[in-house]
């Protein structure tokens, strides 16, 4: 199954060693400097299994060994970290607007990044722009001597759960299209994993999988941009994305909030991208696509029907939040997208409902955290090269 990210059971020892390895791995990404008799504790394998696996992955580059520290009357151990020195994933965002690439290392720092703001036309000419920047971007100083581990390519709209085929992306006006083999008709571009996913899903695999700590259980990443879609990622060692029998899992955009209402780019009414959406305000306040959203609200800010407008969008996209409380329940929501330049206009009264509504079901005084990423540039990017690392993680 393409983008799954736990080792395929095929019931023979390269599934046994791929288990050991990936959970390692994971054991360190998410608690960095332990050593070897830490991560036994941990993951209940033998101090030999350890040993060994992890001296493999110390030579392959993906671990690197730190400072020695003694604890209790044992043998001191060195503590161990993902090697950031040596490999790196090429991260891609199609939007609606522009492409954004990354190029980062297994501890989630973008070492080179390139963003065009132009938006796509075709999937053939877009496929020829991206692997020119590419290309371009593998050029850059950081990264020229390192080993690429693949390319993930994020895009606007659902992608099939059984294949890398984006199924359409509403606000591009394409269908079915096999954007990686497009790619692949392209000279030059590195070998290695290649993995297509839908740009939500990507940003929240990115925020689940290079969390700061220990993530919590589940987060729910809601991308509000040109349109709006929400990625959910939970699990342990091997995180899990929800995608559903066509690909639709968090595709809250078109969740029907006002029946009847303003037509929406996929053909019904009252979909939620008709209230809260980057298409949507800029048709409202006839704002051109070249031009920017956010300068615009800004320059007609004192106008009462600019104000309302953004309430209504930002009351929307609060009411968004408290439908995936209750029916996914993350333990965690992040807000991104280039929404999230509005600020305070869109996202407080967003925050607002959601937190006036957020406990009225079970009445407790609980409060989901929520984390605004102001600059979300490159988060899809940034998560679809995470997603590289997740599955190159389980074939090392
Ligand atoms: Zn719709």
């Amino acid at each position: 199954m393409p983008n799954a990210f736990t080792p395929q059971t095929s019931g023979d020892l390269n599934y046994l060693k791929s288990l050991n390895r990936s959970t390692i791995l994971s054991t360190v990404r998410r608690s960095p400097g332990l050593s070897r008799a830490d991560i036994a504790l941990e993951t209940g394998l033998t101090k030999a299994t350890v040993g060994s696996v992890v001296q493999a992955l110390v030579e392959r580059g993906w671990l690197r060994e730190g400072e020695l520290h003694a604890r209790g009357g044992g043998r001191p151990g060195r503590a161990l970290y993902l090697d950031g020195d040596r490999h790196y994933m090429l991260g891609a965002e199609v939007g609606v607007k522009g492409l954004r690439l990354v190029a980062c290392n297994l501890v989630g720092e973008i070492l080179a990044s390139c963003h065009r703001e132009e938006p796509p036309t075709d999937p053939q000419t877009t496929a020829a722009r991206l692997a020119g920047l590419l290309n371009r971007l593998r050029q850059a100083p950081a990264i020229v001597e390192r080993h690429c581990l693949g390319l993930g390519v994020a895009v606007p709209g659902p992608v099939s759960p059984s294949a890398p085929i984006l199924s359409l992306a509403p606000n591009l006006g394409w269908v079915d299209v096999d954007f990686l083999a497009l790619l692949r008709a392209e000279p030059d571009l590195p070998d290695g994993l290649w993995l297509l996913d839908n740009e939500a899903n990507a940003a929240a695999f990115g925020e689940f999988y290079f969390f700061e700590g220990v993530p919590p259980e589940s987060i729910a990443y809601i991308s509000a941009g040109s349109g709006i879609g929400c990625g959910v990622v939970s699990g342990e060692h091997f995180p899990v994305v929800p995608r559903g029998h066509q690909g639709l899992v968090g595709e809250i955009g078109h969740t029907v909030i006002q029946p009847g209402g303003a037509l929406c780019h996929c053909g019904n009414r009252g979909c939620a991208e008709t209230l809260v959406s980057g298409w949507a305000l800029r048709e409202a306040l006839n704002v051109e696509t070249d031009a920017s959203l956010s300068a615009a609200v800004q320059a007609r800010a004192d106008e009462a029907n600019v104000q309302a407008l953004i309430q209504r969008a930002g009351e929307a996209l609060g009411l968004l939040m408290l439908n995936l409380h209750h029916t996914l329940n993350p333990s965690m929501l992040i807000l991104g997208g280039s929404l999230m330049r509005l600020k305070g206009r869109l996202i407080e009264p967003a925050l607002a409902y959601f937190q006036a509504h957020q406990n009225d079901l079970l009445r407790q005084s609980q409060s989901v955290p929520i984390k605004i990423i102001e600059d979300s540039t490159f988060t899809a990017a940034r998560g679809a090269a995470a997603q590289v690392m997740a599955r190159a993680a389980i074939e090392v």
